[in-house]
């Protein structure tokens, strides 16, 4: 498609099966799709960016709906990217050969990854979890910043969690900064998303442990006795840490012990020193 053509366009979206390229920043589709910065229009279309073909081939493997593929000219005849196309085609999503000056300005950054994928959006409710075994969960209390949710959702990848619970009003997990943060773990991980009342009546009828963090918790986190139940690590605001409600709502509050100056540690940082010392319990509990 020139330029042209471009202009003339009027409806913002194109039809699926083809590839359209474009190049102004005013072409209606680009602007929509620079709306997805904003998490308003993000949730309008429930949809949100994942940039880095790594990602974008992880997530269509994982079953998440791409709505469309936009890749820069660099991208053209790519023999890893080509593939990606065809299979955004073959689900009948969009696909999109832009220019570079385009796709820094859907991504906000100045160097720009050459593919970048929009995707549904995907939230689990509580009642869809049925903790078993030894399952790991986070709980995380009304998290606000988008770097330590997203570093917390790839850490609880890794440290082989079944999912991360959102109390209350967090940070938007399909933000730009979470997305990149999780390094691609968004899409392996289960994110549920609850009110706080919520919560509170399904941990009632949850039968394995809730551990709290609380720098004025009683106990060493080195010392809580875990059995093969599951486990929600519960974690607090970064400000505020956990409110009176939800802590007493824990079966222990854990106190992961400090030295020097600072008051607390960084919220990702605690949750990663808990995830890993619940792990190593759960290996040792293992015949
Ligand atoms: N001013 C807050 C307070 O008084 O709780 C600090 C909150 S801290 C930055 C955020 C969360 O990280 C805490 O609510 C807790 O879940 C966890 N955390 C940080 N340092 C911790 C520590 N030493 N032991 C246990 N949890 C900790």
């Amino acid at each position: 498609m020139n330029k042209q053509d471009d202009q003339q366009r009027g409806s913002g979206r194109v039809r699926p099966g083809r590839v359209k390229e474009v190049t102004s920043l005013t072409n209606p589709i680009v602007k929509d799709l620079r709306s997805l910065a904003v998490k308003k229009f993000r949730d309008q279309q429930g949809v949100f960016l994942a940039e880095g073909l790594k990602l974008v081939i992880d997530a269509i493997d994982l079953g998440w709906t791409i709505k469309t593929l936009v890749y820069s000219k660099a991208g053209k005849g790519n023999s890893l990217v080509e593939p990606v196309a065809a299979r955004t085609i073959a689900k009948g999503g969009d696909v999109l050969e832009v220019s570079e000056k385009v796709i820094a300005a859907i991504t906000r950054r100045d160097n720009p990854q050459m593919v970048v994928g929009v995707f549904e959006q995907k939230l689990q409710s509580l009642s869809s979890i049925k903790p078993q075994g030894n399952d790991v969960y986070v709980a995380l209390d009304r998290v606000r910043d988008p770097g330590n949710l997203g570093t917390i959702i790839r850490t609880a990848d890794a440290a082989g969690a079944k999912g991360v619970i959102l109390i209350g009003d967090t940070t938007d997990p399909f933000s730009l900064e979470t997305i990149r943060a999780t390094m691609g773990s968004v899409f392996a991980m289960p994110v549920i998303r609850a009110p706080e009342t919520e919560f509170l009546s399904w941990r009632k009828g949850f039968s394995g442990i809730v551990v709290g963090t609380h720098l004025k918790g009683a106990v060493d986190y080195r010392t809580i006795p875990y059995s093969d139940k599951p486990v929600v690590l519960l974690m607090g605001n970064e400000q505020q840490g956990l409110p009176d409600q939800l802590a007493s709502s824990c079966d222990r509050l854990a106190r992961i012990p400090q030295e020097g100056r600072a008051d607390s540690l960084n919220l990702a940082i605690a949750t990663g020193i808990m995830l890993f010392e619940i792990r190593r319990n759960a290996l040792k509990l293992v015949p």
